[in-house]
């Protein structure tokens, strides 16, 4: 379904992204893992065009993520995007932050969009938060609605880039535990992630980024348990 070939992205004289290949299929949940600074969010935002990209080839079902031109609009309908920081509309309330998209951007009515909303915030545990404010919100609550967000707009595939790194430790299993939901629902998922359980209790698969290239990729079993590359294994023992 997405089909990364061999992507360089250099920002001025520096190459930040040095040939990234690699495929996500349909339901399948990819993690990528790596340290501060290998590249994880550029290749993120380059598969929904946020980055643009000096070399190489993306496709989502067949068709070129190219952010100059207008076909971008439709393909960020397609894939949705969830930050680490929740980027929620703050003078909107959590359910008019859920309808926004399919109201602005899919032309839906109000009404059926409200229900939909409704629908998507009782599914991440918000239905008594609906009319609250993102400021009268903890931060997992404010990252579920941001995730019911991504969920209206009925996407093929979801990124999450470090969906739980801002929050305070108690508030992780939460958005966690809705980010396996959605999983196990069978969304296609890539998640840069810091959280190893997540990863290999979900993953179908774990890409491990440094420098700007997949050093090494595989089943989560495979890569969390029993990395080859000796820059994985230094790795995991730094995070583990
Ligand atoms: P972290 O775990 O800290 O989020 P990351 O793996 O997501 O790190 P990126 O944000 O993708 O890393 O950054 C990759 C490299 O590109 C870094 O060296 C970073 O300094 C550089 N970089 C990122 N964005 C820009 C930008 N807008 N302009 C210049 N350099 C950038
Ligand atoms: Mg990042």
């Amino acid at each position: 379904m997405i089909e990364v070939r061999d992507i360089h992205k250099s920002y001025g004289p520096v190459e930040v992204i040095r040939g990234i290949s690699f495929d996500v299929e349909p339901g399948e949940v990819v993690c990528i893992i790596g340290p501060s600074g290998s590249g994880k969010s550029t290749i993120l935002r380059c598969l929904n065009g946020l980055e643009t990209y000096q070399k190489g080839d993306i496709r989502i079902d067949g068709q070129r993520v190219d952010p100059e031109d207008k076909s971008i609009k439709a393909i960020r309908q397609r894939v949705s995007m969830v930050f680490q920081r929740f980027n929620l509309f703050p003078h909107r309330t959590a359910i008019e932050n859920v309808m926004e998209g399919p109201v602005y951007v899919k032309g839906m009515s109000r009404a059926e969009a409200r229900e939909m909303a409704a629908g998507y915030l009782k599914k991440v545990g918000l239905e008594d938060k609906m009319e609250s404010y993102p400021g009268n919100l903890s931060g997992g609550q404010q990252q579920r609605v941001a995730i019911a967000r991504a969920l209206a707009m009925q996407p093929e595939a979801i990124l999450f880039d470090e969906p739980t790194s801002a929050l305070d430790p108690e508030l992780v299993g939460d958005v966690l535990s809705v980010m396996r939901q959605v999983a196990e629902e069978g969304m296609t998922m890539v998640v840069v992630t810091h959280e190893m359980g997540f990863a290999r209790e979900v993953a179908d698969r774990v890409l491990f980024l440094e420098g700007g290239v997949i050093v090494e990729q595989g089943s989560a079993e495979e890569v969390l348990r029993n990395p080859q590359e000796p820059r994985t294994q230094s790795f995991l023992k730094r995070v583990l």
